[in-house]
């Protein structure tokens, strides 16, 4: 009887002739998280990966494991024969570390046998196994509709039985999707904006605009420790730091005060995309959603997409906020984010932010601003973080 973990894959079971390319990246990220935790091997069994080795740093394993994308459920299994005597002892042993004291507990056994030439079916091998774990223990019973835990017997190559699992996030393995450079601020959203791509495959980066000193230090350290919450799910990340406070004061001194706002996130994107030709970005990110502050109309969705010739995700853009917020506790960046840290843009916040902005009108305000050397001077000041 050996210990191991084993992880079932969502989606890309379903990817076909793909199929390989997706697994040996999703087996490269699973080692990627578990490099410090010495000698283990990996293999594969019918739709399934194997982790053994591992039984010292159990726990801690599996709560790596679950930020890796492209898993959906996690769990420690007792690896044995397939001879049912082996089988019923796994079966046991599991029950055993299961129950604690008296109380009256109810369970049930399912088998999943890909062996169709295996002796027993599936349904015989369940009443095996449950019937000689009622008889080797007390204060529990079969509940085939409400069991208060389930004991799952998987007759492979081996036989595996295991009772606890936990849920991953599913998705894709980074990597498979492309790389897009987030743009990180210091709120609720841009964080959970970026897991969202990355959990459909795509490497993030992200690029963060300042005013320092306008903001203060603390703000900036706020947005590193955010990304570096984003990055347990992401991976390693660059940070692109930008000093936006010359480009804010140039419009505040040269246009309209309502149109602050769409003309900062205009150069916002503009740089961005500077980044991104240059270090093969494909899309950049945001944490916008639709409505939910007065720059975030569709006008401005569509104002703002034209300063740029690539494509920006919006991942959020139809969510409702608690929902976002919900995502946020979840992945754990939410109380970071609500630490009462000064923005960029809360520096220059117009008092009625234009709503319903123009194209043309948003253009002809540019034409007093030098945007190709306004660009070029906070690219050249940018710093660069890089958070393993
Ligand atoms: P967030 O919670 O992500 O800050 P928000 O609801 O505060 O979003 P805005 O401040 O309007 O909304 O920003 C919309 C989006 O623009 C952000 O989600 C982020 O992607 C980008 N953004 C805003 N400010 C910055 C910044 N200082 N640096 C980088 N990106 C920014
Ligand atoms: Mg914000």
């Amino acid at each position: 009887m050996e210990r191991v973990i084993s992880v079932s894959l969502g989606e890309i079971v379903l990817k076909g002739l793909n199929r390989k390319y997706f697994e040996d990246r999703l087996i490269k990220n699973m080692k990627r998280v578990l490099r410090d935790f010495g000698e283990y091997s990996i293999y594969k069994e019918q739709g399934k990966i194997y982790l053994e080795g591992l039984h010292d740093h159990q726990e801690d394993a599996i709560k790596r494991l679950r930020k890796v994308f492209g898993l959906v459920y996690i769990s420690p299994c007792i690896r044995t024969s397939r001879e049912m005597e082996d089988i019923r002892e796994a079966g046991l042993t599991l029950v055993k570390e299961k129950l604690h004291g008296d109380k009256m507990t109810t369970f049930k056994v399912e088998t999943s046998r890909s062996d169709k030439r295996y002796p027993l079916k599936s349904p015989e091998i369940s009443r095996d196994v449950g019937g000689y774990v009622l008889k080797n223990t007390e204060n529990l019973k079969v509940d085939v509709h409400n069991p208060d835990f389930m004991l799952y017997v998987d007759i492979k190559e081996y036989g595996y039985v295991y009772i606890d699992r936990t849920k991953a996030y599913g998705g894709l393995p980074i990597g498979t999707n492309g790389k897009g450079l987030l743009l990180l601020s210091g709120g609720i959203d841009s964080p959970v904006a970026g897991f969202m791509m990355a959990k459909r495959g795509v490497e993030v980066d992200a690029v963060h605009f300042h005013s320092y000193p306008f903001t203060s230090q603390r703000a900036e350290e706020k947005v590193l420790d955010l990304a570096k919450i984003v990055s347990m799910y992401t991976g390693p990340m660059m940070i692109y730091s930008i000093n936006l406070l010359n480009i804010q004061k140039e419009i505040s001194k040269n246009c309209p005060e309502d149109e602050m706002t769409i003309l900062s996130r205009r150069f916002m994107m503009r740089i961005a995309e500077e980044i991104s030709k240059k270090r093969g970005y494909q899309v950049l990110i945001t944490g916008e959603n639709l409505g939910q502050v007065a720059s975030q109309t569709i006008y401005s969705v569509d104002v703002i997409n034209r300063s740029v010739q690539m494509p920006i995700l919006r991942p959020l853009i139809g969510m409702d906020k608690v929902d976002i917020i919900e995502i946020s506790k979840d992945i754990e960046t939410y109380e970071t984010s609500i630490k009462p840290f000064e923005d960029c843009c809360s520096v220059f916040l117009p008092k009625h932010p234009v709503t319903r902005p123009k194209i043309e009108d948003i253009e002809e305000s540019e034409r007093a601003l030098d945007i190709e050397t306004l660009i070029q001077e906070a690219i050249e000041g940018m710093k660069i973080v890089n958070i393993q």
